[in-house]
């Protein structure tokens, strides 16, 4: 199995769903977690309980990351915890809500773009002195960012626009030998993603999809310790569909 032992992860989003199982991966390769959360201090701390039960390392941190300057602040607790190394940065918290065009709300509209697009820019600001020569940042964009999916165009426009830092920042963290990459997951069934355990939402999921079930938070975590190891050591700017060959 990939190791990552030695090294400092930080999953936001890490207290349920898709961050809670990257977090679980991630430690169970061996690196010493900190698991973000904003609303969910008691999952995220299960999720503590469960890595350091099973002989590995981990922390909670709290920051909501829809406001300004919860980055700020999370990095200030991350940094307090780890000093001055941290190798992988996973940012996957993120927000949805699904609306026509004619029934969004500017209210919801901003909350997306705070949460998913704004919080993780300034997020990699902060911990830029702290990403070490070799680091690995990951972004959790989705299919939505590619392909006209339900009534999500807002939310599909924060993941195109993440898709696009993706691709600059690689560009301009290249040269430090600071990698940056992005997950594009399908139909997960997570909170998020409430509809796939419906029927209506299942037979719509497998009728996209070339693989024919719906995913689990597992089904998407070897994709992130792959471009969180030195396996994908020459992989950076990319963005990697997980997602059971879904609109092809
Ligand atoms: P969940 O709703 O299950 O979990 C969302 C996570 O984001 C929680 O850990 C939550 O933490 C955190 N979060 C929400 N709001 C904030 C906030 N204001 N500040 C900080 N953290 C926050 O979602 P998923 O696990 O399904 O989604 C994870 C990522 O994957 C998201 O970026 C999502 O867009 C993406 N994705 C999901 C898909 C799916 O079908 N599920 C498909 C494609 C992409 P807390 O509860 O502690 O507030």
């Amino acid at each position: 199995m990939t190791s990552l032992s030695g090294k400092t992860a930080l999953v936001t989003g890490g207290s349920r769903g898709i961050g809670r199982a990257i977090a679980l991966t991630l430690a169970k390769a061996g690196a010493q977690v900190l698991v973000h959360y904003s609303a969910s201090p008691k999952e995220a701390n299960a999720v503590v309980a469960e890595i350091t039960q099973a002989g590995g390392r981990a922390s909670a941190v709290g920051a909501d990351l829809g406001t300004a300057d919860g980055p700020h602040k999370l990095a200030a607790a991350v940094r307090s915890i780890v000093g001055d190394r941290l190798d992988i940065l996973v940012n996957n918290a993120g927000v949805s809500t699904a609306a026509t065009i004619e029934d969004q709300t500017i209210a919801e509209f901003d909350t997306m773009f705070d949460v998913n697009v704004r919080g993780p820019y300034f997020l990699v600001q902060q911990l830029l002195p702290i990403l070490c020569k070799g680091s690995s940042v990951i972004f959790t964009t989705s299919l939505a960012a590619r392909s006209a999916v339900g009534n999500l165009s807002a939310y599909a426009a924060t993941k195109g626009a993440t898709e696009t830092l993706v691709k600059h920042f690689a560009a301009a963290l290249g040269p430090r030998d600071i990698r940056v990459n992005a997950i594009a997951p399908g139909v997960v069934e997570t909170d998020m993603s409430k509809f796939a355990r419906t029927d209506e939402g299942r037979q719509f999921t497998l009728g996209m999809q070339a693989l024919k079930r719906v995913a689990q938070p597992d089904d998407i975590t070897g994709a992130v310790l792959f471009l969180a190891s030195d396996d994908s050591h020459w992989v950076t700017g990319a963005s990697l569909a997980v997602d059971g060959g879904s609109k092809l």
